[in-house]
Parts: C-alpha cells; sequence; structure tokens
C-alpha cells in the first residue's frame, strides 16, 4: 500500500463505509489532482474500455474529433456535481457516471 496518507485514508474502512459523502469527495478530489501531478491520466477511449462509466460530459468529448490531451482531462475537475458534493451532504447529482454521484450514499 502506498504510503500517501491520502490514500491511506481513503482505503481504510472508517472512511469507506462510515465517512460523510463530503469528506470522501474531498479525499477523492485531492487524490485526483495528485494523480494529474504525476502524469496525464487515463484517455476516455481506454478508461470506458476498461469498463469505467463515463458521466455525460466525458461521453460528450469521447465522440468528439478531439485530441488526446482533451481525452485525458479530468472534467470532475470543473464539473459543478464535485464542487455540490464537497459541499453538500445530499447534493443535488443526478447524471450517472460522475465519480461524486458514488459518495452520495453517505452521511
Ligand atoms: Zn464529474
Amino acid at each position: 500500500m502506498s504510503d500517501d496518507p491520502f490514500v491511506k485514508l481513503a482505503a481504510s474502512s472508517e472512511v469507506s463505509g462510515k465517512a460523510p459523502s463530503r469528506l470522501k469527495s474531498r479525499i477523492f478530489s485531492v487524490l485526483t489532482r495528485r494523480q494529474e501531478e504525476s502524469g496525464p491520466l487515463l484517455g476516455l477511449r481506454e478508461t470506458s474500455r476498461a469498463g469505467s462509466q463515463l458521466c455525460v460530459f466525458e461521453q460528450l468529448v469521447r465522440i468528439a474529433p478531439a485530441g488526446e490531451t482533451l481525452h485525458s482531462f479530468n472534467y470532475c475537475r470543473i464539473c459543478h456535481a464535485r464542487a455540490l458534493a464537497e459541499r453538500f451532504k445530499a447534493a443535488p447529482i443526478w447524471w450517472p457516471g460522475c465519480p461524486y454521484v458514488m459518495f452520495q450514499g453517505g452521511k
């Protein structure tokens, strides 16, 4: 396991099972920011092929004639679901595929 304290915190059962959705969202944001700092993220096509669901914005970019830079951009960084999920415990996010939606089942 990584020595990174955020990775350890996110992997702990305390956080994954009982943590408030806002905390989970903030931890996810920090982890993805750190991942971006270490290199380009997996492209949208590769992410989709690996079985991950894309959000509506990522789907649009995936089918658009966009360059690889746009395909590996983290859309959740500017997605308003992130801003809502980091601030509200039952954030009104209704579209599937956004990782912040999966944290909404928390407290
Ligand atoms: Zn998103």
